[in-house]
């Protein structure tokens, strides 16, 4: 989608799905002001009375009841109007600014000017979007009322009162629930977890967590298997997302890793083993994402450049020319250019006279060069055959007081481990973790076997 940028007082506008966004906004409202003891109004959002209405109105939708009974809760705020609120839907289209859309709502651009200058400081109207929808409540030709929803959780609305224009900020809680997924590996992490009914995200993240022990590009093997609790997020009893991995294992030629995620008295939340060592390490295991692989890994195990070359001091990945290639640490670059059979070659130095060396580039990362430092995951090149390469692979060295070493199973100490201030919260908040996940495999393995 396209982003406008904001103008001053020319703002450019965006729309929503009008009907959701008037009940929701309407029940946000009434839940923000819950105390005062006036009459209820007579709110509805559905209504298509009062006035006429230059374009579509809202119509109703199951989504309507619940926000009803809310809104009939809702004090009377306002002294000025009475009548029932009417909302009228304006989407925006491309080339929009705030004074386009109050025009096409009969609303002057002196109104506009007041309400850009009104929200200035604030989240409103900031980033408006074509096909998004603003929502006016029009009385008497002046704006009494003004919704922009940025998204599922977060809105604004604008409301006139006899100080000016008032903005309120309403952020929805979703609800939380946790989830269980275990798979195991046929054919590929990504087809095998999606199969077990994760997302892509949610994969991405899985990977991402044991990325320090597990080359998921050449290690995983059919028969491994994964579990884990994440997080749903819910909305009015509607799926709107995933949070995060609470804790998950990784089963990896009969190696089982487990990590817990944890969040310290600073609001930082990491992913740790049981014992209380970070899941980080100072190199990831594979410097190419195994997203970028596309072949599973049954075949890629077939592949004649991947082989087992291992013999030859190096590690190579297979894939297509152009596949970025990380910094598997952090470190500074060495050497960034033509060397023999290598071809385009990168060297990075570590600390503890560690190097790691990426050859056959086809290209290098832009801005970068010879002394620069690079942190780990950075991309530092592409995928190519420069050099003595049969097909466009990595070829991956990893050195420790230049001596190869296989990069595979090299013994990596751990990043930090857990602050020992929070050794006590974090072992009982592991323990429930594991006892958690422990609980769902044992309820997954009793339905298996009934
Ligand atoms: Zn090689």
């Amino acid at each position: 989608m396209l982003i406008i940028k904001r103008l001053k007082q020319h703002l450019p506008v965006t729309h929503l799905t009008a009907v959701i966004i008037c009940t929701v906004i309407i029940a946000l409202t009434a839940m923000l002001m819950p105390s005062q003891d006036a009459p209820a109004s007579v709110l509805n959002a559905t209504s298509t009375s009062a006035q006429p209405l230059p374009l579509k109105t809202s119509t109703a939708d199951s989504t309507s009841t619940l926000s009803q009974q809310q809104i009939q809760q809702q004090p009377q705020q306002q002294a000025y109007p009475q009548s029932p609120d009417v909302w009228q839907d304006f989407t925006v289209r491309q080339g929009d600014t705030l004074t386009s859309i109050f025009k096409r709502a009969g609303l002057s651009s002196r109104e506009a000017f007041l309400v850009s200058t009104a929200v200035k400081d604030t989240e409103a109207l900031k980033r408006i979007y074509p096909g998004q929808t603003l929502s006016f409540v029009i009385n008497d030709q002046q704006l009494y009322k003004l919704k922009h929803i940025r998204n599922q959780l977060n809105s604004s609305l604008i409301i006139a009162s006899e100080q000016g224009y008032e903005v309120k900020e309403i952020e929805k809680q979703p609800d939380i629930q946790p989830r269980f997924i275990q798979g195991s590996i046929e054919n590929s992490l990504f087809l095998d977890a999606s199969r077990a009914g994760l997302s892509d995200r949610m994969i991405m993240e899985l990977a991402a967590i044991f990325g320090w022990d597990i080359d998921f590009v050449l290690d995983l093997r059919q028969g491994d298997h994964f579990n884990l609790v994440y997080e749903e997020r819910f909305l009015d009893n509607q799926k709107i997302g995933e949070g995060n991995i609470l804790s998950a294992q990784f089963v990896n030629q009969g190696q089982s890793y487990t990590a817990i995620r944890y969040t310290d008295s600073q609001g930082n939340s990491r992913y740790y083993t049981p014992q209380g060592d970070s899941m980080r390490k100072a190199f990831l295991r594979s410097p190419v994402d195994f997203a970028r692989i596309s072949s599973s890994f049954k075949t890629r195990r077939k592949h004649p450049v991947l082989g087992l070359t291992r013999a030859h001091k190096g590690t190579d990945y297979a894939a297509r020319t152009g596949t970025p290639i990380k910094a598997s640490g952090d470190g500074k670059i060495i050497w960034r250019g033509k060397k023999g059979g290598y071809g385009n070659c990168v060297i990075v130095q570590h600390g503890g006279n560690i190097t790691t060396l990426y050859a056959h580039m086809s290209n290098y990362r832009k801005g970068q060069k010879n002394g620069s430092r690079v942190q780990q995951g950075d991309v530092i090149g592409y995928v190519g055959q420069t050099g003595l390469a049969s097909g466009p692979h990595l070829h991956y060295e990893f050195r420790v007081n230049g001596v190869h070493k296989n990069p595979q199973t090299v013994k990596l100490p751990h990043a930090s481990p857990i602050n020992k201030a929070e050794r006590g919260h974090f072992f009982s908040v592991a323990e429930q973790s594991l006892a958690q996940l422990e609980a769902y495999k044992a309820t997954q393995l009793a339905s298996l076997s009934d």
